[in-house]
């Protein structure tokens, strides 16, 4: 089945090669494989000039959207305010993060169905109705349904998820943004993006043993940091990457979200190319064929990338150990070597109690046949798994297709329950045995993040992030202490047994296979189609616009947080059982900042209203302040908003009447939602006067009647003792942006263009 767009990949091959040449010439030097893709998709056409990284600001015409449920809800909403009769770009909805995890795949799926009907119907109906393409719950997850039927070398998409970049395992420029963003791009309109600067990852060797795609990623993690690709594209290069999988490279592509990179990618190669072949896109691989050298890097800047890239990493893959990352954070990178060690020292529950492979990082065909082998060998060596262990696949393709060649059986041998094909445990969508009584415990899973509470709630699961093999191999063990390289264990005979290093198929040999993959094309007229949103829903509300800028500074702002350390948009707008209410604005604002840590007491969801001097939930104490007429300011710490890309972290504080977010830093897809919804996102021009804001401050926010690029504004914090600070504040609106917030917000402008 083609839902593939041909004639659009046709459309972007036969302008590349105009503008990859006028590129070339304009920056006067050999390109990036990021530079040819981002130069052809210039909004303004062939490109007139270069534009300085990190610097200046373009516009861009991406090919595709992709979004998902939770996301889509809000993404669409948005669009329908703006009288658009059909989106300007093939789109797709992705139905993954609405399923529980509960009992096993058809159960847990039933539910899901059942439960989220009336969201699904609301999705369905739209996605007919605006032509989109919808893919059903229990088709898949978003990024391995767009990597196995939409993403092409060389093409460029944004997606409403911030794990999108999976799709640079297929050499796409794939950058995750909020729905906004993507309201933009269905409405026709650019799409500005400030020019990323490059990481160049030089990928030499080859990989051997237990060590994995995954460990590349688990590897730059450790190296750069959560902040560190904030800004950049991270472009895979060299003779190692050319020997990864197209599945592995996406693999290392979706995890670069964890660095806070732009998105990762890869040059086009053989491997590319056989995986298109394999999921019946051999067209997309011919038309590729015709243009490789212009998908991939100019060779100049793979034999000598530091005069190319601004920063250049380089890995060895031959010397490549796996990797653990965790707890709580993934950038924190053990070597399989030193693992065990850490895990004592650090006093982490040495039991591990649940092993979980799949999600959207890593649930290939490749992925599966890999831990497969492993679980193959425990089964033939009389080793039941001693932890629980749960596999969800990453699309009905591969679960049809793994389930046909035995695959399923072989983690059911060892006692593996297949979960539905969906987000599940990985977005927190876990109804685990317990987890409410918040016992310290430890999981494995082969996800990419591991933020406290995010797979099951409980603040006191020590989560950890590796390759599915290793996943698998520790789920044997139940224990974290284990070095499947060099250990051994005792099976059911008392023998000492040893597990041989993976050994995984790369591609299905009797080629891939599903029967119903889930997919509804959308009508080719949908003016007939009704979307209907009830009035009395609470998961479905159908949006006002916010209000627009008062024309003055801002004063006799309250605090409502100043929030201390990690604030993540899971603390901002938290997932799990909040998931059901992305469609209705009001009520999912009841989440906002519950999970933020207030610096006066060291405590979430605990701020004073300086109106009544008492301590209530925060959103409750917003909504204090927006009945008695009073704006307020959130303070927060270095890389704000970092991990997904949901808007609702944007929009909820809008909603409730919050007028600035004042940080230290921001990671970037939250910096641009919060500008998109009208809300200032302003940063410390001196990060040390975080620490002059106080609990029972009173602020005005001023310059904003002169606001423009580059200039910075003033925050001028009254204290209760009756004395001020005046401190300044940075921020990056250009001048388009600034007409966001002053219109009260980026849709407040498309809508008033129809
Ligand atoms: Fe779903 Fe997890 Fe992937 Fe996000 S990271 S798309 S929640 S599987």
């Amino acid at each position: 089945m083609a839902v593939f767009d041909l004639d659009m990949i046709k459309s972007v091959y036969a302008r590349m090669p105009e503008r990859v040449e006028a590129a070339r010439k304009i920056v006067g030097k050999p390109l990036t494989l990021a530079e040819k893709i981002l130069y052809s998709h210039l909004w303004e056409g062939a490109p007139e000039k270069a534009y300085n990284r990190g610097v200046d600001y373009v516009d861009f015409a991406p090919d595709r959207v992709a979004m998902q449920d939770a996301t889509a809800q809000m993404a669409l909403l948005q669009f329908m305010t703006t009288g658009r009769p059909k989106v300007a770009v093939p789109s797709t909805v992705h139905c993954d993060h609405l399923i529980q995890a509960k009992v096993g795949a058809v159960d847990d799926l039933k539910v899901a169905n059942e439960k989220n009907k009336e969201v699904y119907d609301f999705l369905s109906s739209v996605s007919n109705k605006y032509g989109i393409g919808f893919w059903k719950a229990g088709a898949g997850i978003i990024h391995q349904v767009v990597i196995e039927n939409y993403a092409f070398p060389g093409g460029m998409m944004i997606g409403t998820d911030s794990h999108t970049p999976n799709a640079g395992g297929l050499g796409m420029v794939a950058i995750g943004v909020g729905g906004a963003d993507a309201c933009d791009v269905m409405s026709g309109l650019a799409w500005e993006l400030k020019m990323p600067k490059l990481i160049g990852v030089k990928l030499t060797g080859k990989l051997k043993g237990w060590a994995s795609a995954k460990d590349v990623i688990l590897e730059v993690a450790g190296r750069l940091t959560v902040k560190g690709g904030t800004g950049y594209i991270v472009e895979y290069i060299g003779k190692g990457a050319d020997a990864l999988s197209a599945t592995g490279k996406g693999t290392i592509c979706n995890m670069g979200a964890e660095i806070g990179a732009t998105t990762s990618l890869f040059g086009y190669d053989r491997k590319m190319a056989a995986y298109l072949k394999a999921t019946g896109r051999a067209k997309v691989a011919s038309l590729a064929n015709g243009i490789k050298d212009l998908l991939r890097p100019d060779q100049e800047c793979i034999d000598n990338p530091e005069l190319y890239y601004d920063q250049v990493i380089e890995i060895n893959l031959s010397r490549l150990e796996p990797r653990i990352n965790g707890p709580f954070t993934p950038d924190l990178a053990w070597p399989l070597s030193k693992f065990a060690k850490a895990v004592k020292k650090n006093k982490w529950p040495e039991k591990l109690d649940v092993g979980l492979i799949g999600s959207c990082t890593n649930s290939s065909y490749e992925d599966m046949t890999r831990a497969a082998s492993i679980a193959a060998q425990a089964a033939a060596k009389h080793i039941a798994a001693k932890a629980e262990f749960t596999i969800t696949p990453g699309s009905e393709q591969v679960r049809y297709t793994a389930e046909r060649d035995g695959i399923l059986d072989t983690f059911s041998s060892i006692g593996g329950v297949v979960l539905a094909n969906a987000c599940g445990p990985c977005i927190g969508q876990w109804a685990r045995h317990g987890a409410e009584k918040g016992e310290r415990n430890s999981i494995i899973t082969s996800f990419n993040r591991n933020f406290a509470k995010r797979a099951d709630g409980n603040p006191n699961t020590h989560a950890f992030v590796a390759s599915p093999e290793i996943v698998t191999a520790f789920a044997i063990a139940g224990s974290l202490t284990f070095n499947p390289a060099k250990d051994t264990l005792t099976n059911e005979k008392g023998e000492q047994v040893k597990l041989d290093p993976p050994l995984g198929v790369e591609l299905p040999p009797l080629g891939f296979d599903v029967k119903d993959a889930g997919y509804q094309k959308p009508k080719k007229d949908g003016s007939g189609v009704k979307v209907a949103v009830s009035p009395t829903s609470d998961r479905l509300q159908l949006l006002e616009p916010f209000k627009a800028w008062e024309g003055t500074d801002l004063t006799g702002l309250k605090l409502l947080i100043k929030a201390k350390g990690k604030c993540t948009t899971d603390h901002i707008s938290m997932a799990g059982p909040w998931l059901k209410y992305r469609g209705h604005l009001d009520n999912i604002s009841n989440n906002l900042l519950i999970g933020a840590i207030n610096f006066a007491n060291g405590t979430a969801n605990k701020v004073k209203n300086q109106i009544t001097g008492e301590y209530g939930e925060v959103p409750a104490v917003q909504r204090a302040y927006k009945a008695a007429g009073v704006g307020t300011i959130v303070v927060g710490d270095e890389n704000y908003g970092e991990g997904s890309s949901r808007e609702h972290a944007a929009m909820e504080p809008r909603h409730l009447g919050v007028r600035a977010i004042v940080v230290r830093s921001f990671a970037r897809i939250h910096e641009t939602n919060l500008k998109k919804q009208g809300m200032l996102a302003l940063t410390f021009a001196d990060p040390a006067d975080y620490d002059k804001i106080q609990e029972n401050d009173t602020f005005d926010i001023l310059g904003l009647t002169t606001f423009a690029e580059g200039v910075p504004l003033t925050l001028v914090a009254h204290h209760a003792d009756g004395s001020k600070d005046e401190i300044k504040l940075n921020h990056t609106y250009n001048t388009s942006q600034i007409g966001w917030f002053k219109a009260g917000s980026a849709l407040n402008l498309i809508a008033a263009e129809v």
